[in-house]
C-alpha cells in the first residue's frame, strides 16, 4: 500500500513550522478547523507528538503527521518538506512559524546564538519555500505565509539577530510573491505584535528578575511600553488571519507585511 493511499486526495496540505506550542499551534490548529490535513512540527518527544497528532483527529477530524525536523539545518528543512510530499502527495499552504529570540546588546552577543537565529528565523523559511515552490506551481496553487514580527517593520533594543532575520523575511516575502505573481501562488508575512506564549513569557519572567517585580506587572509594563490596546494578540486570531490568507478570497492579497500589533507600528 502506498504511504499516501488513505488520504483523501482533495483534502488541502498545510505544513506548519514550530507548531508544537504558541503562535504556530494556534495557526494549526484553525487550519484543521478549517479542513486542512496538517503537517505538525517542532521539538517534542515522540510521546509528545503522538499525542499531539491524536489530538487533532480528535479535535477536528482531519489527519496530522509529525515531524521533529530541526529546521535550523538545510537538511532538516528538506525532511519537514519530504514528509508532506510523502505522506499526502501535494503541499498547498507552508506556514514558516518555527522561531527563537536571545537577547543582548549587539556588541556582546553570542555569535552561536547570531547564527542559530539567522538560521531558524531566517533561512528555514527560505529551504522551505524553495522545496514547496515547484509544486505548487506545478498545481496552480500555493499559499505562503511567513510569521515575521513587528520585528520585521521595526527595531528594539537588544534583538540584533532577531530584528536583522524578521526584517529579511519580510523582504523574502515581497520576492517570493513578485517571482509567483498571476501563478495562483501568494506570498505574505504576518507581523504580530506581544503575544502571550512561551518565546514571551521567558521575556516577561527576565524583566520582573531584573526590576525585581512580579510577573503580571512585568507583563503589563510590557504591553504598556510598546502595544497601546495593552492587550497581548491570541494565537487564535493569527490563525484567523492565516485561514484567510489561505482562501480564494485572498488570491490577489500578496507580497504584503501584516501588523497585528494592537497599534505598535502605528505610532
Ligand atoms: P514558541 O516558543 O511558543 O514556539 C516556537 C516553536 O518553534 C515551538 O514549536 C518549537 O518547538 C519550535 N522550534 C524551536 N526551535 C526549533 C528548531 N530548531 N526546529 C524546529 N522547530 C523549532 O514561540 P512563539 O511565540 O509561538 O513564536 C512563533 C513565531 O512567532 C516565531 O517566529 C516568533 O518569532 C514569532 N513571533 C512571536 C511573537 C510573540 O510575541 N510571541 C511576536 C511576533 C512574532
Amino acid at each position: 500500500m502506498s504511504p499516501m493511499s488513505s488520504h483523501n486526495p482533495n483534502t488541502p496540505v498545510a505544513v506548519v513550522t514550530g507548531s508544537t506550542s504558541g503562535i504556530g499551534l494556534g495557526i494549526a490548529r484553525k487550519l484543521a478547523e478549517h479542513g486542512h490535513a496538517l503537517v505538525l512540527n517542532g521539538l517534542s518527544t515522540p510521546m509528545e507528538a503522538d499525542a499531539l497528532c491524536t489530538q487533532f483527529m480528535a479535535d477536528f477530524g482531519v489527519e496530522a503527521v509529525f515531524s521533529g525536523a530541526d529546521l535550523r539545518k538545510p537538511e532538516g528543512v528538506a525532511e519537514l518538506i519530504d514528509t508532506a510530499t510523502m505522506r499526502f502527495g501535494r503541499l498547498d499552504v507552508l506556514v514558516n512559524n518555527a522561531g527563537i529570540q536571545h537577547t543582548a546588546p549587539v556588541h556582546e552577543f553570542p555569535v552561536e546564538k547570531w547564527d542559530a537565529i539567522l538560521a531558524l528565523n531566517l533561512s528555514a523559511a527560505f529551504h522551505a519555500i524553495r522545496l514547496a515552490l515547484p509544486g505548487m506551481l506545478d498545481r496552480g496553487f500555493g499559499r505562503i505565509v511567513n510569521i515575521a514580527s513587528v520585528h520585521g517593520l521595526v527595531g528594539s533594543a537588544h534583538k540584533a539577530a532577531y530584528v536583522a532575520a524578521k526584517h529579511g523575511i519580510v523582504g523574502l516575502s515581497k520576492v517570493v510573491a513578485l517571482e509567483t505573481a498571476g501563478l495562483g501562488v501568494t506570498c505574505n508575512a504576518v507581523c504580530p505584535g506581544w503575544v502571550l506564549t512561551p518565546l514571551v513569557e521567558k521575556q516577561i519572567a527576565d524583566r520582573a528578575a531584573v526590576e525585581g517585580i512580579g510577573i503580571e506587572q512585568a507583563g503589563r509594563e510590557l504591553l504598556e511600553e510598546k502595544q497601546p490596546s495593552g492587550q497581548f494578540v491570541t494565537p487564535e486570531q493569527l490563525g484567523e488571519l492565516v485561514v484567510f490568507l489561505a482562501s480564494g478570497a485572498a488570491a490577489q492579497l500578496t507580497g504584503q507585511a501584516l501588523a497585528v500589533d494592537g497599534g505598535w507600528t502605528a505610532r
